[in-house]
């Protein structure tokens, strides 16, 4: 069994629904001080609610990740609130779909914005609570699209997934003397009001591609964070955990079995 990290302070960014909140909550269960960051206040609201409904310690900061000086209160909310910064999950991140024909560049940026700028922005602020803490923890979520896969509409969402995956390998580097370990987790397609608001057709289809024959659960992700946040992964640093019931592995419709 894995040393529990009941009274670490974590800071998940996308925190309001989907993924964030499935780690938010999996870390709060485990005794952990949460911050949830994220832009609807009304979802943050009901889903530290809800944490604390169940006895855990939790609290929610208003964050859009693209505004640093906002990712940078969010930070200091976490030391001010619960003594310091332990594990950091930058987990904030949109997919848009466009195909590259119609792509602006404009759509482009908002897609970087968030989803790797808004990651420098936390990882950035919080470095100074993490170097004090014993077992500073970043976890990030990229995707297997970009760094392993593709699919149409999301040439900048799989650039912006693979652009996080490059950053993790220099920080991890730097960082390594700090003790604070970066980590990524590689979701396949995990099932979140994100993903529904997607077309059924694309649900149906991804469920047939994956040979475990199901979409992934929050939990997943959550426990998976859960062991790079471990003392006992300590030293694995600048590394990647795909997480995807084995989508990423046949080679072809006939190798599904
Ligand atoms: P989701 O259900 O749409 O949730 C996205 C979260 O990000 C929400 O909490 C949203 O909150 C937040 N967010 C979006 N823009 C933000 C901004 N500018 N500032 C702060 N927070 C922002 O999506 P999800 O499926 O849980 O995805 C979460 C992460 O997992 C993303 O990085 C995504 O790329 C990655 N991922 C998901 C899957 C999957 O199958 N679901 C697969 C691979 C990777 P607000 O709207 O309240 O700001």
């Amino acid at each position: 069994m894995l040393a529990p990290l009941s009274g670490r302070s974590v800071l998940i960014t996308g925190a309001s629904k989907g993924i964030g909140k499935g780690v938010a909550n999996v870390f709060a269960e485990k005794g952990c001080k949460v911050l949830l960051a994220a832009r609807n206040e009304a979802l943050l609201s009901e889903a530290v609610s809800s944490i604390r409904a169940g006895g855990g310690t939790a609290d929610y900061c208003c964050t859009d990740v693209t505004d640093a000086q906002a990712v940078q209160a969010a930070v200091d909310q976490a030391v001010q609130r619960f003594g310091g910064l332990d594990i950091l999950c930058c987990n904030a991140g949109i997919f848009p779909n466009t195909r590259l024909k119609k792509m602006t560049a404009k759509d482009w940026d908002t897609v970087m914005d968030v989803n790797v700028k808004g990651m420098f922005h936390a990882v950035k602020s919080a470095l100074p609570p993490l170097e004090k803490s014993d077992q500073g923890r970043i976890i990030l979520t990229s995707s297997i699209t970009g760094p392993i896969t593709g699919y149409p509409g999301w040439s900048h969402y799989g650039a912006s997934k693979a652009a996080m995956l490059g950053f993790m390998r220099t920080a991890a580097i730097e960082l390594a003397s700090t003790g604070i370990t970066i980590n990524a987790i590689l979701p396949g397609n995990i099932a979140t009001e994100g993903m529904t608001e997607l077309a059924e057709e694309y649900m149906a289809t991804m469920k047939a591609s994956i040979p475990m024959q199901k979409l992934g659960s929050t939990d997943d992700i959550a426990y998976a964070a859960l062991f790079l946040a471990s003392r006992e992964a300590g030293f694995i640093t600048g590394q990647t955990l795909v997480v995807d019931g084995g989508q990423v592995l046949p080679e072809s419709l006939e190798a599904m079995g």
